[in-house]
């Protein structure tokens, strides 16, 4: 028999009944609006489907004072995380916000009324002390501390909530289960026992092994739980971790297991986030649940050392088994033993047995170069998917940004080099060349004063960076003049996660690009017909730390692109 809800009952809040939802849908109109963040979002699709059963609303501050302090709700239920809508003085006062008052929660994507919220009280919150308490330091290095100093406003709104509707999703929504149908489905499958496994990484061998090992423990089908919500920033996206997961499915026994997706957003507060997840895993209708090695584990603080011990969230969970009613299954690290090619929780491994364990460091090492990753550490077709995610670093997309005056030797060297990268094969070679790009992606302004000529570099960089994150080799040549729009390029890039940009001073001196314009341009530029012209009436901010320096007067265009190439080759990019 499935486990029973969290408090006893499974809240449903979502209005099932179309006049009910079309009443409230209606009511929402004429309501103020609070349109909910990531996270806020997350928390509420969690709070009306029962994920978060028994709370029915955002906490009030009887209920988030005591969670923070003693882990409990104000009726004796336990409740390790503090759930809260925070506002500003000024959406209190445009909001109109007091006791009593309803607001619409919309879902900013397609503005829809997801729930409407009756406030029971509107109280300020001690930032630090919450920090302190919830993840045990207010040290910036914790994320959610971090998070919380930047993006969470000063009050928090409490109260319950009704629900309108689930927000909507787009991917993976075969997959994603509320509590009542996850249930609903371990009924019609008979899964008596089911063991949830909660994650935020892809996962591997060690992973498909210690769920088995769990399962057959306890003699349970396997819940594959990954969170889809928000998890530590810098983390493989859920898109291919998703993928991953579904790669590794068939890995199981077939009918042991399955795979449903989470939309939660995580705190990383270690003990604290174990029990929060043990009390969600129950809600969903689990009966046990994996705590493994440093369980939502948010790194090191800013002494350099971790903020929880490696076992601490099995000690809280343990401390509190009496009344979580779904059980823990703890592990501890597993590691391989190529003697035997298995893997086994280090404290059952005999002394002086060899061991080998691939880091997640060394894992993303090997992505990047492309090096081989050994089956026994991950599938095939685990590794596949996240080779396409990420790609090494001769197929990844990069930028080559020419700079420098009109007629030194831009467009010749860019034109040189795009053959010679088509010549070398393996991506699609993207040219920006001055004229093209006016012509075809049009200017801002007349391009004459320095802001239009920031604003049009920009606008290069944008759809350089772009096809870069596409896998393109681009080579754009704006003369860019000015050291902060080259700046703006070089973040855009690096905006993309590679970061493969490369700044190519063509430094010809002036006296040489006048003498062999053969259009006049300068002529027109000295004599004031031309105005706003880089090396003539508009200084030229000489690149500070160009990737490289090269002079039409000094070397030959086969050599410059010959230079270009060792450069992209020392970040073997090609
Ligand atoms: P998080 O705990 O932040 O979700 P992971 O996705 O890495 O991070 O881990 C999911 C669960 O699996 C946690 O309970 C963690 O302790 C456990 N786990 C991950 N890798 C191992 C391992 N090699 N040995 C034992 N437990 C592990």
């Amino acid at each position: 028999m499935a486990n029973a809800p969290h408090g006893g009952q499974l809240k449903d809040l979502v209005a099932r009944d179309a006049h009910l939802r079309e009443s409230l849908i209606e009511e929402s109109r004429s309501l103020p609006d609070i349109y909910l963040n990531e996270r806020q979002l997350c928390d509420l699709e969690l709070i009306c489907n029962g994920g978060f059963s028994p709370l029915e609303g955002f906490m009030n501050q009887a209920d988030y004072e005591s969670v923070r302090d003693t882990l409990r709700l104000k009726s004796g239920d336990l409740f390790s995380m503090p759930i809260t809508l925070d506002v500003s003085q000024e959406d209190i006062d445009s909001l109109k916000l007091a006791a009593g008052s309803r607001i619409a929660l919309r879902d900013p994507r397609d503005e829809a009324a997801l729930a409407i919220l009756t406030v029971e009280d509107i109280y300020r919150f001690d930032k630090a002390l919450e920090a302190e308490r919830v993840m045990g330091a207010d040290d910036p290095a914790h994320p959610s501390v971090a998070y919380a100093r930047k993006n969470v406003k000063e009050f928090y709104v409490g109260g319950k909530v009704q629900a309108v509707q689930p927000p909507q999703h787009f991917d993976y929504v075969d997959i994603r289960f509320t509590p009542a149908e996850l249930r609903a489905h371990f009924k019609k499958v008979s899964w008596r026992k089911v063991v949830a496994f909660q994650t935020r990484n892809p996962m591997h061998r060690a992973h498909r092994e210690l769920t088995v090992r769990a399962a057959r423990q306890h003699q349970a089908n396997v819940l594959i739980h990954p969170v889809v919500g928000l998890t530590k920033p810098g983390d493989v996206d859920h898109y291919t971790r998703v993928r991953a997961y579904q790669a590794l499915m068939p890995k199981y026994p077939n009918g042991m297991a399955t795979l449903a997706l989470l939309p939660l957003a995580m705190r990383m507060a270690g003990p604290r986030e174990a029990v929060w997840h043990a009390i969600i895993r129950k809600n969903f209708g689990a009966t046990h649940f994996i705590v493994g090695r440093d369980h939502a584990g948010p790194g090191k603080n800013s002494q350099g050392k971790d903020f929880y011990g490696p076992y601490d969230a099995q000690e809280l969970v343990t401390k509190y088994k009496d009344e979580l009613h779904i059980e823990m299954v703890p592990f501890q690290m597993m590691t391989y033993l190529p003697g035997s090619d298995e893997y086994q929780p280090v404290d059952e491994v005999p002394k002086g047995t060899p061991t080998a364990d691939i880091s997640g460091t060394e894992l993303r090492k090997r992505l990047r170069t492309g090096a081989a990753i050994p089956d026994w550490f991950s599938y095939e077709a685990v590794v596949k998917v996240l080779r396409e995610s990420y790609p090494p670093r001769l197929k990844q997309g990069f930028v080559i940004l020419l700079t420098g005056l009109h007629n030194s030797g831009k467009d010749t060297i860019a034109k040189a080099l795009s053959v010679v990268l088509q010549q070398q094969g393996g991506r699609s070679v993207s040219l920006l060349l001055g004229e093209a790009v006016r012509q075809d992606l049009g200017s801002i302004g007349d391009d004459v004063t320095a802001e239009d000529k920031d604003a049009n570099v920009r606008r290069i960089g944008f759809v350089a960076a772009e096809l870069s994150r596409a896998g393109a080799a681009v080579i754009a040549a704006p003369t860019a003049p000015l050291a902060k729009s080259r700046q703006a390029v070089r973040d855009l890039v690096a905006s993309t996660g590679s970061g493969n940009y490369f700044e190519v001073h063509v430094s010809t001196p002036i006296e040489h690009c006048e003498k062999t314009d053969r259009r006049g341009v300068y002529k027109r530029a000295r004599d004031g017909s031309l105005k706003g012209f880089a090396g003539v009436d508009l200084e030229y901010e000489t690149p500070s730390k160009p990737e490289l320096v090269v002079d039409l007067t000094q070397m030959t265009v086969p050599e410059i692109v010959h230079a270009i190439i060792l450069t992209l080759e020392t970040q073997s990019l090609v």
